[in-house]
């Protein structure tokens, strides 16, 4: 497994990591996009703060093994001061994980599939049966979060170890398959375990917010039939997933680009997410089964049109 610290990877490819990158050209900024490491965005206009699969607890292999994972509030609080919505593209723990202490501490509403839902509420009844706020979708409906519209997207979760199957574990090389019910939720104990974290289907976004479009593609994988009936045909941001992109659609960077002829590219989910979000070097690690480097020759040698910009944890987007 490769591991190298961001500067050194810097380094090695002329791509800089940015911490902060302006495109509003003179203009007051209307929206920023801040990258949380994962597959984890704030993206905040000057009326709505709307987090994507937020994971900042990023509990340890030890806990992964051991469990159960505990959100970290104090974190989650310190590094998202405020949030609107939640959208949860799948239910596993580094896209929930801490979802729920947004919703219970600042009434912020979850947006995702039933399981997503089933999942929260199990964390709202352990924090005192708090009320929170979900909102199932199975996608392809557009829903209004004040001035912005976001839609899901039906889309798959790429395979981490294709051709391997065990079970409940790994089915079809995705990690803890299948699905729970809002009355099956109604019996699970929180914290949860890794395990019990059902990817529960996954759903990409696409939200228009300020004038703009951004596209978050959640998991290395698409549904091309989806992408295709799809009423855009260009967005300004496209959030990459790395983590798996070689074993999902083959043509997975290139479909993309074309498809979507992003003005920025953002990818995500490239990190070690087993590192603590503010380790004392502040380096997160490119985890050997993103091959963050041969994905960005890969953004690089078919993005004629678009500009890459490789975000550090924390990094912001101002357009
Ligand atoms: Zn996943």
């Amino acid at each position: 497994m490769k591991t190298l610290p961001l500067t050194k990877f810097a380094d090695q490819t002329g791509i800089p990591f940015e911490s902060k990158v302006d495109r509003t050209q003179g203009s007051s900024s209307k929206l920023s996009i801040r990258f949380l490491g994962t597959a984890g965005f704030i993206v905040e206009s000057a009326d709505r703060t709307i987090v994507l699969d937020p994971y900042v607890s990023r509990p340890g292999l030890w806990d992964h093994l051991v469990g159960p994972l505990r959100p970290n509030r104090d974190l989650i609080l310190n590094i998202i001061p405020r949030c609107d919505d939640v959208l949860i593209g799948h239910s596993h723990s580094d896209h929930l994980l801490d979802a729920p202490t947004l919703a219970i501490e600042y009434g912020a509403r979850i947006i995702g599939t039933e399981t997503t839902s089933a999942i929260a509420k199990a964390a709202a009844r352990h924090a005192g049966n708090v009320e929170i706020e979900t909102l199932v979708t199975q996608g392809g409906e557009d829903i209004a979060c004040g001035t912005a519209i976001v839609r899901g997207v039906p889309s798959f979760h790429a395979p981490i170890a294709p051709h391997l199957s065990i079970g409940k574990y790994l089915g079809d090389g995705v990690p803890f398959p299948g699905t729970i019910l809002e009355e099956e939720g109604e019996t699970l104990e929180w914290p949860l375990r890794a395990s019990q974290f059902k990817e529960g289907g996954v759903l990409d976004w696409l939200i228009s917010i300020s004038g703009l479009r951004i596209l978050h593609i959640d998991s290395a994988k698409f549904d091309r039939i989806e992408l295709e009936r799809l009423d855009v045909e260009k967005v300004d941001v496209l959030c990459l997933c790395a983590i798996g992109w070689q074993k999902g659609n083959p043509d997975y960077v290139p479909y993309l680009l074309e498809r979507f002829q992003p003005r920025y590219i953002v990818p995500c989910h490239w990190d070690n997410f087993f590192d603590p979000y503010r380790s004392a070097t502040r380096e997160a690690r490119v985890w050997g089964i993103s091959r963050l480097d041969s994905f960005i020759e890969a953004i690089q040698d078919h993005a004629t049109k678009s500009e890459l910009i490789l975000l550090q944890l924390d990094g912001v987007i101002k357009l």
